[in-house]
This record gives structure tokens, C-alpha cells and sequence, in this order.
């Protein structure tokens, strides 16, 4: 694991990312407002995630975890510095290029689920691909819904599943064009904590068992301890990451920054 997230060697031919890298933040900056009104929300991120991998996003409100989220994938531009999907440099795309990257390269799930509520569970899930003019390898459908545990709760409506069920069929969603990387943004923060433990578990079972990459912002040390690595900001900067977290070394470091930043 730890050669996934290792930094280019030094001499590597290529100055781009690695072939394990599914997203990656070099330098990146990102300044909302001007004058007093100036906010640095990120400071010089560089960070990679891996593929196949499960990685955690941390730190106090504020600390520019949705930001980085935002500009990884190709919903915010950056001010300086680069994002890349895979080998594409997000500020070469114009504004079709990037909606297809969204649509075609990378899933969202966010803490609101966002079903269409006169759809079915399945035509949820096989919405953007029928958006995109696309129709589902059944194959990949038939495993992502067994991974994320849907079977049986196809031709239900989201009023008719539970919190816990529509977030699931929410993760389907996000997994049904096999894109590179999926952003989670608190997943579980409308959840109880026996659903959030479920759509955690099918989040990490997504990554062992079908090899998708999952990005996670949280707040919860419980759900990070499902990650196979936490990468802490604090004040627009990366401060700290933790592999193979358990909950109890996750609210340590948090804590920790909480302590050094009691403004926010
Ligand atoms: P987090 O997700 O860690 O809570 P954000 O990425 O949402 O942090 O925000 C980082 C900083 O950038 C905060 O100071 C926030 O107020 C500011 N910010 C975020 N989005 C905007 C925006 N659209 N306009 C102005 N400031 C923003």
C-alpha cells in the first residue's frame, strides 16, 4: 500500500501521475472572493489517491475538504496549481469536455442521496448511464448490485426504502459507468449508525471486491476507521495521514488539530 501512495521516484521518465494514481493534486490553490472578502480555501495541496484504493478526507470545517473534493472533480476550477483525473489536467478541459469527464469518470454520492423519487431503485441506479445514451453491462450490474446488497429492493421507490437503502441504491448509482474514482461527500451524516455502517461496508467492499477507487470526506472517526488511509487538512493545507486507521488513532489526530485551531 504504501508504494501507491509513494511520491514519483526521483529520475521517473514521467512527470505525470503514476499509473496508480486515480486523481492527484499537485500545488494545488484555490482562492474564493477578493480583498477583504479574500478566502485561501486551499493552500498548496499535493496530494495522490491511489487506485483501488479507499481514502478517507479529514479535518475541521473549513479546512478545504470539500474544495479539494469540488476541484478534483471538475466542478471547481483551481486558482493555481493542477488536478488531474488519471493523465487529464482538469484546467485543459472546456466546459463540455469536463461535463463529460463528470458523467463518464467519476461518481458522486452525497450525504442528501439525491434519488429521483418516481423512479425505481434500478432506474436510479441505471439513470446516468440512460442520461449518457448508454445502456448497462449487465454483468457489472448484476455485481455492483449484489455488492452494495440491492437485490430484491429493485422495483421499490426511494419513499418506499429506508435511509440506509437509498443511500445504497445512491452508491449504485455512483458505480454503474465503472468510473475512475467516486467522491463521497459524508455519505453517512443523514444515517443512523447501523445504515452508516452498512453503506460503509458496501463502500469499502466496492474497493476490495470490484476495485473502484472511493474518495470520503467525513467527520465521523468511525467511518474514516473503514478507509485504508485518513489525509487530514487543516487551514487549506495537508497536515497529516494515518494507513490502516482504527477509530481510536483517527479521533486522536483529530483532536489534535481541533486543539491547535480553536477559532473555527
Ligand atoms: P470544509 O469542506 O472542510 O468544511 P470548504 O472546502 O467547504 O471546507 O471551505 C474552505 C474555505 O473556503 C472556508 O473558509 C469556506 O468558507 C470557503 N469557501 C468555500 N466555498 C466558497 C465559496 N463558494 N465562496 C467563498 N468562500 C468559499
Amino acid at each position: 500500500m504504501s508504494q501507491l501512495s509513494a511520491p514519483l521516484s526521483p529520475g521517473g521518465a514521467s512527470a505525470g501521475p503514476g499509473p496508480a494514481a486515480a486523481a492527484r493534486a499537485t500545488a494545488l490553490s484555490k482562492v474564493y472572493g477578493k480583498g477583504e472578502a479574500r478566502v485561501t480555501a486551499l493552500d498548496g495541496v499535493t496530494v495522490e489517491f491511489a487506485r483501488a484504493r479507499f481514502t478517507a478526507v479529514m479535518g475541521p470545517s473549513g479546512s478545504g475538504k470539500s474544495t479539494l473534493m469540488h476541484c478534483l472533480a471538475g466542478l471547481e476550477a483551481v486558482t493555481s496549481g493542477s488536478a488531474r483525473v488519471g493523465d487529464t489536467e482538469l484546467s485543459r478541459l472546456n466546459d463540455r469536455e469536463l461535463t463529460a469527464l463528470r458523467r463518464d469518470r467519476v461518481g458522486f454520492v452525497f450525504q442528501g442521496f439525491n434519488l429521483l423519487p418516481t423512479l425505481t431503485a434500478l432506474e436510479n441506479v441505471v439513470l446516468p448511464l440512460r442520461i449518457a445514451g448508454r445502456r448497462p453491462d449487465p454483468a457489472w450490474l448484476d455485481a455492483v448490485v449484489a455488492t452494495v446488497g440491492l437485490a430484491g429492493r429493485l422495483g421499490h421507490r426511494p419513499a418506499e426504502l429506508s435511509g440506509g437503502q437509498q443511500q445504497r441504491v445512491a452508491v449504485a448509482r455512483a458505480l454503474i459507468s465503472r468510473p475512475e474514482i467516486v467522491f463521497a461527500d459524508e455519505p453517512t451524516g443523514n444515517l443512523d449508525s447501523r445504515s452508516g455502517a452498512e453503506v460503509l461496508g458496501f463502500l469499502r467492499d466496492s474497493v476490495r471486491e470490484l476495485g473502484q477507487t472511493v474518495v470520503m470526506v467525513t467527520h465521523d472517526p468511525v467511518a474514516a476507521a473503514y478507509a485504508d488511509r485518513v489525509v487530514f487538512l487543516a487551514d487549506g493545507r495537508v497536515v497529516d495521514e494515518l494507513h490502516a486507521p482504527d477509530s481510536g488513532a483517527v479521533l486522536d489526530r483529530m483532536l489534535r488539530f481541533e486543539a491547535r485551531d480553536p477559532a473555527r
